[in-house]
Formats: C-alpha cells, sequence, structure tokens
C-alpha cells in the first residue's frame, strides 16, 4: 500500500498525513474506505475522501477543519460531516456503524459498530476495503472480503446473498461499475442480482434512491452503455412502462457527448453544465408531455429540473423549425435561446440535422449570449423617463438593435433611445 500512496499528489498526501495527526490525538482509530482505495489500488485519479472513525466521527471532523482551516457541514443525525475544502478535494467523515434492514428494499436501522461492522454493510468486497490513517495501526489493507482480489480478477461480488434484497439500489451500482470498469459481474452474484429483478424489489424501493443512483449513472463518462446494460438486464418499467430506448434514443446520446464536449471546449468559463439533465431529457424525448411530467414527479424531480425536461419536449422541436431558417435575424435568435438553460440549448443542437440551426445556436453561445448595453437605468432616467416595466421594453428593442448591428456605440444607444421615446405610447411616461 504504501508504494501506491507515494504516488498521490502532494494535496492529499498532506490531507492524509494531517488526519493521521488527528487520529493520534484524539486516540480515535480512523481508516480511508470506500471508492478511494478501490481507485488508488486501480491507479485512478479520485480526489473524494471517505473517511471512517471508531469513536466520535464529527469531533474528529472538526478537528481535521480546524488544522485544515476548512469549512465543515455536520449531519448530526448521521453522525457524519462534510469538510467544505477549495479546490479539487472532498472529504467525508462518518463514525463507523452497523446497519440492519427490518425488511425487503426498506431503510436501514443503523447504530455504532466497529470498523468491520461497517465494512460488512457495504456494496460490493471491491468497495469494502479499509486503510489505517495512523501509522501505529499498520499499513495494511484491511480487506476482510476478498476486495483486492476482485479488483485484480475484474470482478463485482455482493457480499452477502441479501445483498440485493436489502437494498435494491445496489443493482444500479453493480451495473454502473462493471460498465465503468468493465468488469463481470460474478456469476453468483449475477444469479442474485437477477432475482432480484424478477421478483420486482426495483418498484419497491423509494423513488429518491432510485433518482440518485440513476443520476450517478447518467454522470459516468458513457451514459449510453450505462442505460443499455440497465435496460437489458432490468428493463427500464420501473421509471415508466413506457420508457424503451432503442437506436434513435443511443444515437441521440451520441450527438449530446458531441455537443457537450464541444461547449466545454469552447466556453470553459461558463456555468457548469447539470450533463445527466441532458441526458434524461434525451431519454425521455420520446414520450409525451404528459407522461414526462408524471415521470420527474415520481422522481422528485426539483421544479426548475422538471421545467428543463418538459420545457424542451413543450417547445424544443418548434424552436429548431425557427433556428433552421436561413438568415435568422440574430434578435430573433436570441429571443427564441435567451430564455432557455445551456441544458436545453445542448439538447437542440444534438438533436437538430439543420446546419442553421447548428450554426445559430453556435452565434448565440459565442456572441449574442454575452452581449451587454452601454446604457442604463440611469440614462433612462437622465432622459426623463419614469421607472417601470417600459425600461425592461426600451432596453429589450435597444438589445434587439444592438444585435442586428444597427447600433454598436454608446451614442448609437442614447439616439435610439430618444428616437424611440418620441414615439406615441412611450411619450406619455415621461416626466412630467
Ligand atoms: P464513485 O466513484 O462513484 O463515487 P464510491 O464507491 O465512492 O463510487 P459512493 O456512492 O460515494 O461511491 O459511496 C461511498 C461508499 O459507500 C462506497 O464505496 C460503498 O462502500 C458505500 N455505499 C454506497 N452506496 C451503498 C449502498 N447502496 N449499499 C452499500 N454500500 C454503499
Amino acid at each position: 500500500m504504501r508504494a501506491y500512496l507515494k504516488r498521490l499528489p502532494a494535496e492529499l498526501k498532506e490531507l492524509i498525513s494531517l488526519a493521521g495527526k488527528v487520529s493520534r490525538e484524539t486516540r480515535m482509530p480512523a481508516y480511508l474506505v470506500g471508492g478511494f482505495l478501490r481507485d488508488l489500488l486501480l491507479k485512478k485519479r479520485n480526489f473524494d475522501l471517505d473517511i471512517c472513525v471508531e469513536g466520535n466521527g464529527i469531533i474528529f471532523a472538526e478537528k481535521l477543519a480546524k488544522k485544515l482551516r476548512s469549512g465543515i457541514r455536520v449531519h448530526e443525525r448521521f453522525g457524519t460531516a462534510t469538510l467544505i475544502l477549495k479546490g479539487r478535494l472532498k472529504v467525508d467523515v462518518a463514525t463507523t456503524r452497523k446497519e440492519r434492514y427490518p425488511c425487503c428494499a426498506s431503510l436501514p436501522v443503523v447504530s455504532e459498530g466497529s470498523l468491520i461492522e461497517d465494512l460488512m454493510r457495504r456494496d460490493f468486497t471491491i468497495n469494502a476495503l479499509a486503510f489505517g490513517i495512523n501509522q501505529g495501526q499498520g499499513q495494511k489493507l484491511i480487506d476482510p472480503f476478498g476486495g483486492r482480489e476482485d479488483l485484480a480478477k475484474g470482478r463485482i461480488r455482493v457480499l452477502h446473498d441479501l445483498s440485493f434484497k436489502d437494498d435494491p439500489t445496489r443493482i444500479l451500482r453493480a451495473i454502473r461499475f462493471q460498465q465503468r470498469f468493465g468488469f463481470k459481474i460474478e456469476p453468483k452474484t449475477f444469479l442474485l442480482l437477477k432475482e432480484a429483478i424478477d421478483s420486482g424489489l426495483l418498484y419497491k424501493v423509494n423513488v429518491h434512491r432510485i433518482r440518485d443512483e440513476l443520476i450517478l449513472m447518467l454522470k459516468e463518462d458513457n451514459p449510453a452503455k450505462q442505460i443499455k446494460a440497465l435496460y437489458s438486464l432490468a428493463g427500464l418499467s420501473f421509471i415508466s412502462p413506457k420508457l424503451k430506448p432503442g437506436k434513435a434514443t443511443y444515437s441521440l446520446f451520441k450527438a449530446i457527448d458531441k455537443e457537450i464536449a464541444w461547449f466545454n471546449k469552447n466556453f470553459p468559463g461558463r456555468r457548469h453544465l447539470d450533463v445527466w439533465l441532458i441526458y434524461l431529457a434525451g431519454l425521455l424525448k420520446p414520450l409525451g408531455l404528459a407522461e414526462i411530467k408524471k415521470i420527474c414527479r415520481n422522481l422528485a424531480l426539483r421544479g426548475g429540473e422538471e421545467k428543463r425536461i418538459a420545457g424542451f419536449r413543450q417547445s424544443g422541436a418548434r424552436i429548431i423549425v425557427s433556428l433552421s431558417k436561413k438568415g435568422a435575424s440574430p434578435s430573433r435568435i436570441f429571443s427564441l435561446l435567451e430564455p432557455l438553460s445551456y441544458e436545453t440549448i445542448i439538447l437542440l443542437a444534438a438533436v437538430s440535422k439543420n446546419k442553421y440551426c447548428r450554426k445559430h445556436i453556435a452565434d448565440f453561445l459565442e456572441i449574442y449570449n454575452g452581449m451587454r448595453l452601454y446604457v442604463s437605468g440611469h440614462d433612462l432616467h437622465g432622459l426623463g423617463i419614469l421607472p417601470g416595466p417600459v425600461y425592461q421594453k426600451i432596453f429589450a428593442k435597444v438589445l434587439a438593435a444592438k444585435l442586428n448591428a444597427k447600433v454598436s456605440t454608446y451614442e448609437d444607444e442614447l439616439a435610439l433611445i430618444r428616437r424611440l421615446i418620441q414615439c406615441p405610447g412611450t411619450n406619455a411616461l415621461k416626466k412630467q
């Protein structure tokens, strides 16, 4: 393990060393656990650290946050805390715990437990690894279920026969890791997984948990592969019986991949995209609006998320037709695209096969989207116009003129406003 840890970037080594110090000072044994260790052994970069503490995870996290001079968010009810760090590092700290499932697919009853009990509640052997941070604890990998060998052999394996029954979201997790790493689901695990699917357990899980796992699948590097594998193993009826992705969906996913890559390359400073939402809207595209809204509500998506997904279904086709017209004016393009989210715009670009539509979207993002006026409310007031909704109307007209290259300088803008307020209708709003 030492050799693996040595290769880590300096920021991670420093953090682990500080956590070791806290472990010694508080006399609470602390361990790196889960995905970070799995990825370390796979030689994959991972900046999400999970630390498990035998004792009190919150006190441990508070002391670590103090040393790091970082913020902290405490989740008292779960005995966990997240450090709020600048940059790419993420640290979650938890008290070791054990779980008991009173019945199939129910939420577990959680209580304090040892490290081994904490590892026993985990999904797969490859995620049930631990490593003592405090040097006094020895520098050996703690691997009670043979996770290291499964990693080497490329196997996804559950820890016990009731695993999928206890928590059917592990079905989605198994498929996600299988597809991400190109692993095989070990034969007995595969039988248990099929049995859990066939007995309808995916219909019994809390929808929020299904949503969270589905979103994680759609955030993976190749969501088409993920959805294909999920559909062929489990179907998607547990989301909607009408959801039957085929060739068209997968080629739309490919087009979305391209558009996202284009957007990220050309507009690195813009808002971070919710890529999962673009793929989900793409997946739901063949369905009717009512069904899409029903799915969004069933999955308990947030209002803004539902609005973006349903909004595309509602007006996407109409907007594409307008954008596909050769010679559409910049102000027209602006008025069509400006109210939409970047996610919706990316999806429009992916869906449309028309070269003008694609060009108009690019123009919007490259030029019009960042266009600002020189004049402000102060100037309108100076011209004697009373503040009110008319300000927005005037700004919209000046912006349209600017987009269509009819005005360019501050003086042009002012001159246009003067002309506008000569018109009957706006004149009445001038100061008495
Ligand atoms: P990723 O690389 O996708 O972030 P991860 O393994 O870090 O993978 P998380 O969802 O962050 O995944 O979960 C952290 C750890 O918690 C996992 O490594 C696993 O041990 C455990 N875990 C998460 N979800 C479950 C679950 N449904 N059942 C059991 N253990 C789980």
